[in-house]
């Protein structure tokens, strides 16, 4: 396994950790100076600004960016509304090349509001993420399926376990191709709980589809589902072991921080944030 001691050059923030607070400018300069390797940005950090020339602030602060963050979710009540989404999602691949991405992340959607229908919502997201593969394909960007702790099935995900990622992987992308462009992301905040998590982990590794890897921590109590994310230490994942089996597997890209912490972590400043990662990365990861 690799050793991360002094290695900040493998490991990438992922935005959403610092909250969203500063401009993605500022951001980049900030990773940079603390010795980060890489930057997952998010869509909306790039809202008003032109995608070219924040590509090329990272490329210039000698950044790689790991992902791009994320889908707009897939599902609707109707075929003109998954039209709408499945677009939305084709311009964001559009973004992600410009950025030079690793993989565009898709947390894919669940249940629209005032249905049931999950079946239905799971053939959708077969359908867009299909549609949307072919697009990533022309402009060379991999698509990386993140499933989400089944807590999320109502709302955020019904993808919900790296077995059912990588069954949908498959499917869509059969045939077993030696450069795959669609894979998983591992974030252990959702997977850590899977009693089938190594042997889903070798899996993707074997197929070449692990284009991402995100680490926090789950706390125990979890004040709020989506914004109590532990820092790696504070918790109970086994991050070193969960790591082993991710690069036993042969994944060899950076370990990502994504910590949604509105109760903590957000509200600390952001180059304390950035320090207390590098630390925690090199000491608990
Ligand atoms: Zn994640």
């Amino acid at each position: 396994m690799r050793d991360l001691a002094n290695r900040l050059d493998l490991c990438s923030i992922n935005t959403a950790t610092l909250g969203h607070r500063e401009k993605i400018s500022t951001v980049i300069d900030a990773a940079a100076r603390h010795g980060y390797g890489a930057i997952c940005p998010w869509r909306r950090d790039l809202q008003d600004e032109n995608v070219a020339a924040i590509a090329r602030q990272i490329r210039d602060a000698r950044l790689t960016v790991s992902g791009y963050c994320r889908s707009t979710y897939f599902p609707a009540l109707t075929r003109q509304e998954l039209e709408a989404n499945i677009a939305d999602n084709i311009k964001a691949v559009t973004d992600a090349a410009t950025l030079g991405a690793a993989c565009f992340v898709l947390v894919v959607g669940s249940l629209p509001e005032g249905s049931r229908d999950l079946t239905t919502a799971r053939a959708q997201v077969e359908d867009g993420v299909s549609r949307l593969l072919e697009h990533a394909k022309k402009v060379g960007i991999r698509l990386a399926l993140e499933p989400l702790h089944p807590m999320y099935a109502g709302d955020r995900s019904c993808l919900n376990t790296l077995q059912q990622a990588l069954d949908l992987a498959e499917k869509i992308e059969p045939g077993s191709p030696s450069l795959p462009s669609l894979g998983v992301a591992v974030d252990v905040y959702h997977v850590w709980w899977d009693p089938d998590l190594a042997r889903e982990i070798t899996r993707a590794g074997k197929a070449n589809r692990l284009f991402g890897y995100h680490v926090c921590d789950w706390l125990v109590p979890t004040r709020d589902l989506l914004t109590d994310r532990g820092m790696m230490g504070d918790g109970v994942i086994d991050l070193r072991m969960i790591r082993a089996l991710m690069e036993s597997a042969n994944y060899n890209g950076p370990v990502e921080v994504e910590i949604f912490s509105s109760l903590d972590w957000w509200k600390r400043p952001m180059n304390d944030v950035l320090a207390i990662c590098s630390e925690r990365l090199q000491t608990v990861c």
